[in-house]
């Protein structure tokens, strides 16, 4: 964590709904890259989480904050890769040509990952 993470977690301090001091301790790196830092913090008192995204860009440093019921291994996973557009029109494309049962293009799939997985092995 940079020094200038340390100085927006000052204002990542308090919740902002009982307004009970945040335990530092508390507080998880979700995501960290040069552009963008992802935090996740639950509150001792009231238990309501925070997410906390800090974005480095041309025009300085965004800090956005919000209250969130998602726990922190939910907020990983949901800010993890995302589905790109031409994968889903792929997808569509091959499903409006394949002539199979979906049965049988799960199980093809289905078999596909398990090779895939035995030779990576
Ligand atoms: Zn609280």
């Amino acid at each position: 964590m940079s020094v200038q993470h340390d100085n927006i977690l000052r204002h990542f301090s308090q919740c902002p709904l009982c307004n009970a001091e945040y335990d530092s301790v508390r507080v998880a790196v979700i995501e960290q890259s040069a552009q963008r830092t992802v935090f996740h913090n639950t509150c001792p008192s009231c238990e309501t989480s925070m997410v906390l995204v800090v974005t480095q860009g041309q025009m300085g440093t965004l800090c956005v904050g919000s209250v969130t019921d998602v726990a922190a291994h939910e907020v990983a996973r949901l800010t993890g890769p995302r589905i790109q557009p031409d994968a889903v029109l792929d997808l569509y494309t091959d499903l409006r040509q394949y002539k199979g049962t979906l049965a049988a293009l799960l199980g093809e799939r289905t078999n596909a990952a398990r090779k895939a997985v035995t030779l990576s092995k």
